[in-house]
């Protein structure tokens, strides 16, 4: 088969290393920022009013009010905090809550980003940016929100709980996973992808053991900034359509939701995209890459149940219309009835099966 394919790489600036707290001090001057925007969710306060003490007089003011998926108020308080401190620059430090409510300021603002990232979401790579109101999430892309630098420092990272640490990861996964069957990947993003689910799979288990483990922190981290770049240069499919679905319809956790969705939505894209299936294989070192993270995750200790995680049982109708409702990307078709079968796995915790159209 002919290799067709276009490939863009967009900019943006990665440190890694450990000792955050200095290397954002030569970031921040780099950048020539005098007036920074500290944003974080109340829990990360601590962490963060630490590690800008190198900043000394560039940080211009805190703000705790990072919550998950930014509701528009959150957003209106930052902004407004912003221009009340007259800020040249937004640091957020922590995970997609923190990196998020950036992204609400820059929009408004047009403010850089330095991005900290604590956790394995991924979203300092990304322009994507959401919002939260009564009537759902709305989420868009937008150049401008895209952090300018990202630090990643794997120290940081060993407080996020070994629960959280998977889940996290295993949202990680499911950018990656994707990126192998997107519509628009490239042999790079391919080649990315691959390392990342290789680096995070082999990591996680170690994370879990020991979340003090530098070692494990700092495979982990790697791998999920590989997650995220490719999440930013593909078009995710089915399973980020359902988890942005279900996470909007039943307010469930982001991190887990991701963790128990993703091994049915691979059983059911897997056979339609045979390349993308080998590349798992190889990355995991499984035949059956769905079943594997299935396992995997299950006996590290996620919840592979949505209805464990809150989803109710009579909820299927309204989310198989909604996921209906506008055409996505995707490798195998979507239908009501593959979708009622997935939703049921899931829902029930069950082992992924194959669609039932390829069951022999
Ligand atoms: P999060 O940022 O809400 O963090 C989860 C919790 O862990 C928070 O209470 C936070 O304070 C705490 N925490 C974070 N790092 C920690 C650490 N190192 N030690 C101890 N506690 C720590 O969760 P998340 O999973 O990182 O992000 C989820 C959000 O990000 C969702 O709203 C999701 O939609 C969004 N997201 C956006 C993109 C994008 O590209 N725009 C990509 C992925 C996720």
């Amino acid at each position: 088969m002919s290799r067709d394919f276009v490939h863009e790489s967009r900019p943006g600036r990665v440190v890694f290393g450990v000792g955050a707290g200095s290397l954002l001090h030569a970031e921040v001057e780099r950048l020539g920022l005098r007036r920074l925007l500290v944003v974080c969710t109340r829990g990360q306060a601590e962490l963060a009013a630490r590690l800008v003490v190198p900043l000394g007089g560039w940080v211009a003011g805190m703000h705790y009010g990072a919550r998950m998926h930014v509701p528009v108020q959150a957003a209106r308080d930052a902004a407004a905090r912003a221009r009340e401190l007259e800020a040249d620059g937004c640091l957020a430090v922590g995970g997609g809550s923190a990196v998020g409510l950036a992204k609400a300021v820059a929009r408004e603002s047009g403010l850089p980003i330095i991005a900290v990232a604590t956790t394995y979401a991924g979203s300092e790579m990304t322009s994507v940016w959401g919002l939260t109101d009564a009537g759902g999430k709305t989420t868009g892309r937008d150049p401008r929100v895209r952090p300018a630098v990202v630090v990643y420092d794997p120290a940081l990272t060993v407080t996020l709980p070994a629960r959280l640490s998977l889940t996290s990861g295993m949202n990680a996964v499911a950018h990656a996973a994707e990126a192998l069957y997107a519509p628009d990947a490239s042999p790079i993003t391919s080649l990315i992808a691959a390392e990342s689910v290789r680096a995070l799979t082999a990591a996680l288990p170690r994370v879990v053991a020991a979340p003090d483990d530098l070692d494990a922190r700092s495979d982990a981290l790697y791998g999920a900034w590989l997650a995220g770049s490719v999440l930013e240069s593909t078009t995710m499919s089915l399973h980020h359509k359902l988890c942005h679905v279900l996470g909007g319809t039943f307010d469930l956790p982001h991190a887990e939701l991701h963790t128990a969705l993703l091994p049915h939505v691979l059983a059911a894209n897997l056979p339609a995209c045979p390349a993308a299936r080998d590349a798992l294989q190889n990355a995991l070192g499984a035949a059956d890459p769905a079943t594997h993270l299935f396992h995997l995750a299950g006996e590290l200790g996620a919840e592979m149940s949505l209805a464990a995680l809150g989803m109710p049982a009579d909820g299927v109708d309204a989310v198989v219309r909604r996921v209906l409702e506008a055409p996505y990307a995707n490798p195998a078709p979507v239908t009501e009835t593959g979708l009622r079968q997935l939703l049921a796995g899931a829902l029930a915790g069950a082992t992924p099966a194959p669609p039932a159209s390829r069951r022999s």
